[in-house]
């Protein structure tokens, strides 16, 4: 059945699981086999050889995780997907795959931590030329972009002052050179925003975040054109990064509410950056949704909702964040984002932790800055936790 032609609150709920399921059951089973059987000979070697549809072992495709990959590929617009064991894979597994020796990536400075340290560590080693531009410096990154590349790498909105990334501009530049556009949709989600639409051919998305959504599995998935996530999907088939049935299911199950989960979250989240913004004991609150954010005008052009994450610091030093965070009820201090309950923590212990305080500033990253990740609860009782815990300052 194709999906493409259906919303995506009903594309998440059926897409991949419209076969019949065996013994009748109306919810996808967790197929944890490992190797699958045939009898008949040929129809074994046509699967194997890729002439004909099935599995063969569970490193290289499983039912379960590839009813999970059909529910992204729907909801981002993409040709194909595959998955991964975490997000980290699925963007290592990416760049590794489309890299090599005398290649060139151009990506920003404001990448998750994990992908900054492939650029800056592990790129490198391998003799790929990386350049870092100013995030949110679209004429330098078009500039590096002119000059030649293999694979554009952007992240939007990025992590932890969301800043906002022209994806539609930026791709278009990449075009020109005939170079691949990756994007990280992990903070947006398919729901708010489909970078592929935009002009992207990739996207890779932390399944461990909004996807999933209860902070109880981790997994990565890539999609985009047939033949890059093919290209990608031979070097992860035999890496071996790939995503376990058991936490597939549950990705997946996550997937079904999606859109209910963050119409509330990017709702809450604009209700409570507005509120922030006006306290006088906050100094600044990042979060695209507000007409104040630098980012404001291209985030209303490429996103149809601004998001469950933003930040803020606040008034005075970094003991005013220790003071501040233990009081609130409502959230739990750890690191990750994305869940159904309200995750905060400083990205001096979360994210950035590996810097250094001048680094950090160099990122435009204040000490006492909190990333806030709305959850679903009412948003009346997180104002009202935020107001009682803002008082004691
Ligand atoms: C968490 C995160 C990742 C990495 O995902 P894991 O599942 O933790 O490996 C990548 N990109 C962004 C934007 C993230 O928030």
């Amino acid at each position: 059945m194709d999906f493409s032609k259906y919303k995506k609150s009903t594309a998440s709920v059926w897409a991949g699981e419209t076969d019949p399921l065996p013994n009748g059951a109306v919810t996808t089973p967790i197929v944890k086999s490992v190797a699958f059987a045939y009898h008949d000979l040929d129809e074994w070697h046509n699967v194997a050889t890729g002439k004909a549809e099935g599995y063969i072992y569970s490193r290289n495709t499983n039912p379960t995780v590839h009813v999970l990959e059909e529910k992204i590929r729907i909801l981002e617009g993409a040709e194909a997907a595959t998955s991964f064991a975490t997000g980290m894979g699925a963007i290592s597994n990416t760049l590794f795959a489309l890299l090599g020796p005398g290649k060139r990536v151009v990506s920003i400075k404001d990448t998750y931590g994990g992908a900054s340290r492939l650029f800056l560590d592990f790129l490198p080693r391998y003799q790929v030329n990386v350049t870092l531009c100013g995030t949110t410096d679209f004429d330098e990154i078009e500039a590096e972009v002119a000059k030649g590349c293999d694979v554009l790498y952007l992240e939007t909105p990025t992590n932890p002052t969301l800043k906002v990334v022209d994806i539609a501009r930026l791709a278009a530049a990449a075009k020109k050179v005939g170079a691949v556009t990756v994007v990280d949709n992990t903070f947006a989600t398919p729901i708010n925003q489909n970078p592929l639409a935009l002009g992207a051919d990739l996207v890779v998305h932390s399944a461990t975040k909004f996807l999933g959504g209860h902070s109880d599995a981790m997994g990565g998935v890539l999609c985009g054109t047939k033949e890059l996530v093919e290209k990608v999907f031979q070097f992860r088939e035999i890496n071996g990064a790939s995503l376990q049935a058991d936490a597939a299911y549950m990705i997946a199950r996550g997937m079904k509410t999606l859109e209910l989960r963050i119409e509330r979250q990017n709702a809450s989240a604009l209700t409570i950056a507005r509120y922030l913004k006006a306290h006088p004991k906050v100094s600044d609150v990042f979060y695209p949704g507000l007409e104040t954010h630098p980012g404001h005008d291209v985030a209303k052009k490429q996103m149809s909702g601004f998001g469950g994450i933003m930040s803020f610091s606040l008034v005075g030093s970094y003991d005013n964040v220790k003071k501040f965070l233990p009081k609130l009820q409502f959230v739990h201090l750890a690191a990750s984002l994305g869940s159904v309950s309200t995750l905060a923590g400083p990205p001096r212990t979360t994210s950035h932790v590996e810097l250094t305080e001048e680094q950090r500033k160099l990122l435009g990253i204040p000490e006492s800055l909190i990333r806030y990740s709305v959850g679903i609860e009412n948003v009346s009782d997180l104002l009202t936790d935020l107001e009682s815990a803002l008082a004691t300052l």
